[in-house]
């Protein structure tokens, strides 16, 4: 549905194109407009069908060093605030964690950014979303909180699988193929560690990611 619904579009907007059923100029031009968002679009989720085969076949790339958390976590924020319009949510950011991990940054940002985005898009009106950090035993903890429409116990366990949606509210909601917390769990296997989801229907969600820590340096290491 989510490859046929933009491929039906791009067509029929080129057959009006082609058999030059367009009133006027301006009617062309929101259909090579509407052509090139469509082709945009199935561009992005062929890119993720993509990068699901990777992760599938255990080909994902992951380069990890020691660091702390908090790049990764400021880079996610950076980027989530470039997707945000202004006064659209309220977000919270609380980074305490300052424990040293072995960390793919550019996964972590992915992993944190989709949680980032998905609180944002299953969350209705007053949006309030929390970012945090902390040093927990033997690691750190990064979480996401939303105040949205949450996930029911029996769906908890499964959107995490890859394509996974909670179905009657697909149609409802912002463009997704249900790879988004796929890759975040495949990101925290990466780290050795573990995401855990709490929800609440209709009060909200808040996804922890667990990341062990580093090992000690050796000696003469930078850390
Ligand atoms: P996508 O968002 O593309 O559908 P995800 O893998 O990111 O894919 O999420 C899978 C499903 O889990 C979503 O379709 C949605 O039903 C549910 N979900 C994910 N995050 C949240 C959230 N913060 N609040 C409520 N439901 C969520």
């Amino acid at each position: 549905h989510e490859l046929r619904t933009p491929l039906a579009a791009i067509r029929l907007y080129a057959q009006t194109l082609q058999l030059d059923r367009a009133a006027n100029d301006e009617e062309r031009r929101e259909c090579v407009e509407a052509i090139l968002r469509d082709t945009e679009r199935l561009g992005q989720l062929v890119e993720r069908v993509l990068e699901w085969r990777k992760i599938a076949e255990g080909r994902r790339p992951y380069q990890r060093r020691r660091d702390t958390v908090e790049p990764a976590l400021r880079e996610a924020l950076d980027a989530f605030h470039g997707l945000l319009r202004a006064g659209e949510a309220t977000l919270e950011v609380d980074l305490r964690a300052t424990m040293p991990v072995e960390i793919d940054r550019a996964g972590i940002t992915e992993a944190v950014l989709n949680l980032l985005v998905n609180a944002h898009k299953y969350t209705g009106e007053t949006k309030v979303i929390v970012l945090r950090s902390r040093d927990v035993d033997r690691g750190v903890e990064i979480e996401v909180e939303d105040n949205g429409i949450g996930i029911p116990q029996a769906e908890q366990g499964r959107v995490f699988e890859p394509f996974r949606r909670v179905d009657e509210r697909v149609r409802s909601q912002a463009a997704g193929v249900g790879l988004g917390l796929a890759i975040v769990k495949d990101v925290a296997q990466a780290h050795e560690g573990r995401v855990r989801l709490r929800s609440e229907p209709g009060r909200g969600s808040t996804f922890t990611l667990f990341l062990p820590g580093a090992p000690p340096a050796a000696e003469g290491e930078s850390t």
